[in-house]
């Protein structure tokens, strides 16, 4: 069977869930037996989003093989469970960065190089890169941006071409659209629909289906007027309703027989019905919680959604693991100071201290684990999150009143944390950071042993800076321990601190591997370990100060 592709646009606004709806497609495909990756196609022209704040466009999500990428790729590795990879991501600045170096090296042959067709066919090139490996029976690509945006356009035109160079059978056009709710009118309103359906018609793409983002359920005659004006069957148009979960939305789309129509309309041989035997279980723990922990996410970005996505969904993940219900709750690092810590953190039965660049909110961060650390609560830091568990343990107990990272001060007399060997050579910032998965070798009868239940692991990174060794034998002689490390440079990947209950600090990024059906093991373990505190709190257990 020739590998099938579907694309995936959106209309009217941004931030629609065209990822979330790619995602439950994909999942709905492969709970029916077919092989099926996602990708993202992004018009904005940074080569990859690696050197954008997280406000921009929130968090760097990272592969396997190390890249950076869109934080869409997150969902699609968390719906399917299978890894993503470079190929999976691809830029208006990686398109022009190929095309001009192809025209450095001379490849065209003293033509003039334009938009059409040397961006679009590399474009199309890199479209079809995922389906020529032989390993995906349908590749689903979803377009960044919306349609009309001026930066969008050479992806819009090369789905046309492609539209029209595959057989009918082979090509799918998915356009996600917003029917707003006006409340006054007490109606919804199909006209931005039909406007942005018009611009894609303009560019000469017709969509097969319609995807309705709406507050409201859609009447028969709201999808017939879509379908009409749209040229497209009433049961073409599909209603994607607000959800209390992003992991309701594939069970919704069955409802509407999305994964049906698309496996008519590109010929598919699939089973009759997804299994989503395990998609349902993991669903009902997740709505039918027997407990509830209060987390503190504390990090310098807290606003905005976004910035810890995969995070958030991990603590879910965990969460459901132990028919528990998180509550995040998240404390800005700029705002905790030794003076209102108690009155930011109290009551909270784990502290999660988030990863991050640069000062903003660091003296906060490093108030935060000193807290959990004496408070005997739960602790988890993940990469600069652990890197301060080492700082506030060098200034608290070893007495360095003066350690930092050196990422911070340059000039402290205590670099307990320090830029990498590799790293001092650089200097560009793009895709240079110890990007990616890295092994882990684990020390026996430790809390990490414990939670990965082995000795080897694997986990992605994202870091330049690394834990000081020569002041392991200090820390480690006062308590805090090295239990993971890297196998061939020794590089510290995880802290402990023994006899805490569950104080832990890694310098990699597990929140990128849990998945609905793989939630990650040092989250499961820390809901685990936020749970019996919340007990022990609940019988009036006092824990003392160390
Ligand atoms: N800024 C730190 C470093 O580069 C931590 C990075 C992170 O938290 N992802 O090492």
């Amino acid at each position: 069977m020739a590998t099938k592709y579907v694309f995936v646009s959106g209309g009217v606004t941004s931030s629609l869930g065209k990822g979330i709806i790619s995602a439950s497609l994909a999942k709905l495909l492969q709970a029916r037996g077919l092989r099926v990756t996602i990708q993202k196609f992004d018009p904005y022209i940074n080569v990859d989003p690696g050197t954008l704040n997280p406000y921009e466009h929130g968090e760097c999500y990272v592969t396997e093989d190390g890249a950076e990428t869109d934080l869409d790729l997150g969902h699609y590795e968390r719906f399917l469970n299978v890894y993503t990879s470079r190929a999976n991501n691809v830029t208006t600045g990686k398109i022009y960065e190929s095309v001009i170096k192809k025209e450095r090296e001379g490849a065209y042959l003293g033509k003039t190089v334009q938009v059409i067709p040397h961006i679009t066919d590399e474009i199309k090139r890199r479209m079809m890169l995922l389906g020529k490996t032989g390993n995906y029976d349908v590749v689903i690509t979803e377009i960044g941006g919306t349609v009309g945006d001026i930066e969008s356009l050479p992806f819009v035109e090369a789905v046309r071409q492609l539209q029209w160079e595959l057989p009918d059978e082979d090509c799918a056009v998915i356009h996600l659209t917003l029917v707003p709710f006006l409340s006054a009118a007490k109606e919804l309103k199909t006209k931005p629909t039909q406007h942005s359906v018009r611009m894609l018609q303009q560019n000469g793409l017709q969509p097969d289906v319609i995807v309705c983002r709406t507050e409201h359920h859609l009447t028969p005659e709201i999808r017939r007027k879509v379908a009409l004006f749209c040229n497209i069957k009433p049961h073409e148009v599909i209603e994607s309703i607000d959800a209390k979960s992003i992991y309701q939305v594939p069970l919704a789309m069955v409802e509407e027989k999305l994964d049906e129509i698309i496996i008519r309309k590109l010929q598919l041989k699939a089973a009759k019905q997804p299994d989503l035997k395990e998609w349902s279980k993991f669903l009902d723990k997740l709505f039918h919680p027997k407990h509830e922990v209060n987390i503190a996410l504390v990090g310098k970005y807290v606003e905005l959604q976004d910035a810890y996505k995969s995070i958030l969904e991990s603590l879910i993940h965990g969460g459901a693991a132990n028919e528990c219900k998180v509550n995040v709750h998240s404390v800005h690092s700029e705002h905790i100071t030794p003076q209102n810590v108690v009155e930011k953190l109290s009551g909270m039965n784990g502290i999660l201290v988030a990863p991050g660049f640069g000062e903003r909110g660091i003296e906060g961060k490093i108030t935060a684990v000193r807290y959990a650390r004496e408070q005997r609560i739960p602790f988890f830091g993940i990469c600069l999150g652990m890197q301060m568990a080492v700082v506030e343990f060098a200034r608290h107990i070893l007495g360095y009143a003066d350690a930092m990272t050196t990422e911070i001060n340059q000039n402290t007399p205590h670099p307990v944390i320090d830029l990498m060997e590799d790293q001092k050579r650089l200097t560009t910032k793009g895709g240079t950071m110890r990007l990616g998965a890295y092994k882990c070798t684990l020390e026996k009868n430790t809390l990490a042993y414990k939670i990965y239940g082995q000795q080897e692991i694997s986990e992605r990174h994202r870091h330049r800076y690394e834990m000081n060794s020569d002041y392991l034998p200090r820390l480690q002689s006062h308590g805090m321990v090295a239990t993971g490390r890297n196998p061939e440079t020794g590089l510290v990947e995880i802290i402990e601190i023994p006899g805490h209950p569950f104080f832990i600090g890694v310098q990699f990024h597990p929140e990128l591997k849990s998945t609905v059906e793989n939630p990650h093991p040092v989250f499961v373990h820390f809901v685990k370990a936020a749970l019996k505190h919340s007990k022990q709190q609940a019988a009036g257990v006092t824990i003392n100060s160390i």
